[in-house]
């Protein structure tokens, strides 16, 4: 069921087609999701309404749950579904809130300080997916950094349940993060909705979260066609496990596996330093499979995954290193050795007790993470994702005589004289 490569007998032009994924040659989604950016600027509310019909079956009256319909919702859950809930929200919060830090300044010549400070971006959009499973963990890994940012407006859309509302988990998290509203959009219609504002959602700044294929190909037609920024491409999950003979083909299996029951675009990737660590991997994942409540889901992404033999741990992180995986699992007892060479991966599990399901929802990093090899260039989400960073100076008056000099050199040598006399004009009354 899963191919099986020889990393020592792959071309260079066949591991380029290896690592390829979600590449959509013929356009089809991109064609799709141009169609209902269309729409939602054209028709706003009524599209959302018509699209909620149409992809999630269902007809609503209204586009939103307020506060109260929230808060109702959430009485649904138990008080340990509540405490298991708070404990994530808890450990993410500690784990965001260290990146919030004050700058340094820096006098770069004596009288001239530079320095940079942080400033929230004051509206930011949350896409949380809720296809094919209601992600209220993806709901914590973007409110949590927004609120620690200081973000003004909320804008969170996701698409609606069956039955016109989200879920309790959902609602229990809008009520955690202290949100008003969450819209039952879903799909590429909801971040067109947020990119372009709608009679009833208000354009954002910033769209985030992940999502499926059409979603992140929404969002990445949507940041070249306005002005709004997105976080990153995050599209369907994947992992790269990396094992050797201290690994257990039970715990590689499972965590193959639980990538793999995302969605059936996801990948699951087992680099193993012998074909003996890959065929035992495999009979764990048959076993596993069977029993797996999304088992159709899975065996689909895994139809789509495969495995690579390498001759030793150093040759598995090369490969890994070109795939750039989202989630990069180290299933080794000899972790410390190999992650200095880590060069390209959203996040890292280490060593054989660190299943990557901790960090999809409560170990405090953050789940939202750039998959199909653009953690080549991005990083996951963090509060960083929520700020904008504006650099200010400032120059006394020994400042201006110490540095003006030499910038009228160098605005003459690129012969922009009003520059030089931006600098000149000041400088006479200080020299004369
Ligand atoms: P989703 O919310 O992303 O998408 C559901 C929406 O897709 C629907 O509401 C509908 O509007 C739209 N849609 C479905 N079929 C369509 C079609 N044929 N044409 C146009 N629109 C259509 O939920 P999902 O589908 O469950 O996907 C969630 C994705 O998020 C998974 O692929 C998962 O792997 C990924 N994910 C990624 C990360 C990350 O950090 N990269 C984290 C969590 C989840």
């Amino acid at each position: 069921m899963v191919k099986v490569y020889n990393y020592a007998d792959l071309s260079a032009e066949e591991i380029k087609s290896l690592v390829q994924r979600n590449v959509d040659p013929a356009n089809e989604i991109r064609t799709v999701v141009e169609t209902i950016i269309g729409n939602v600027q054209q028709h706003g509310d009524r599209a959302l309404l018509e699209y909620a019909h149409q992809f999630d079956k269902v007809v609503l009256d209204k586009l939103y749950l307020d506060k109260a319909e929230l808060a109702e919702i959430a009485t649904a859950l138990l008080p340990e579904q509540k405490a298991a809930l708070e404990v994530a929200y808890q450990n993410i919060y500690k784990f965001h809130q260290t990146q919030l830090k004050a700058e340094d300044k820096v006098e770069t010549m004596p009288g001239v300080t530079c320095w940079r400070e942080l400033r929230p971006i004051e509206k930011v959009g949350l896409y949380i997916p809720g296809g094919t499973a209601v992600l209220p963990s993806t709901f914590l890994m973007l409110g949590i950094p927004a609120r620690i940012a200081g973000c003004h407006e909320l804008v969170v859309c996701s698409p609606p349940g069956k039955n016109g509302k989200v879920n309790a988990f959902i609602a229990y998290v809008a009520q955690l993060l202290n949100i008003d509203r969450i819209y039952l959009a879903g799909g590429a219609q909801a971040i067109a909705a947020m990119a372009y504002g709608t009679e009833s959602i208000t354009k954002v700044d910033k769209i985030f979260g992940p999502g499926n294929q059409f979603v992140t190909k929404a969002k990445t037609i949507i940041q070249s066609t306005t002005v709004t920024a997105i976080d990153m491409p995050a599209g369907p999950s994947e992992v790269l496990v990396i094992a050797d003979g201290t690994a257990n083909p039970a715990y590689i299996a499972a965590d193959l596996l639980a990538q793999a029951e995302h969605g059936i675009d996801s990948q699951s990737i087992l680099v193993a330093t012998s074909a003996e660590i890959v065929d035992k991997a495999i009979s764990e994942l048959e076993r596993q499979l069977a029993i797996l409540p999304r088992a159709e889901i899975a065996k689909q992404a895994i139809a789509n995954s495969y495995a690579v033999i390498v001759n030793d741990l150093n040759d598995a992180m090369d490969f890994s290193n070109i795939y750039a995986p989202e989630h990069l699992i180290l299933a080794t007892d000899n972790w410390q050795q190999i992650t200095d060479s880590i060069i390209n991966a959203g996040s890292v599990f280490l060593g054989n007790q660190t299943p990557e399901s901790v960090g999809d929802y409560a170990s405090g990093t953050n789940h939202t993470l750039p998959t199909s090899s653009y953690a080549k260039a991005y990083s996951g989400v963090s509060v960083d994702s929520f700020v904008k960073k504006i650099t200010f100076q400032h120059l006394t008056p020994e400042g201006l005589q110490n540095i003006g000099p030499h910038v009228e050199i160098l605005a003459d040598l690129e012969g922009l004289h009003a520059h030089r006399n931006a600098v000149s004009v000041r400088m006479s009354p200080l020299t004369s």
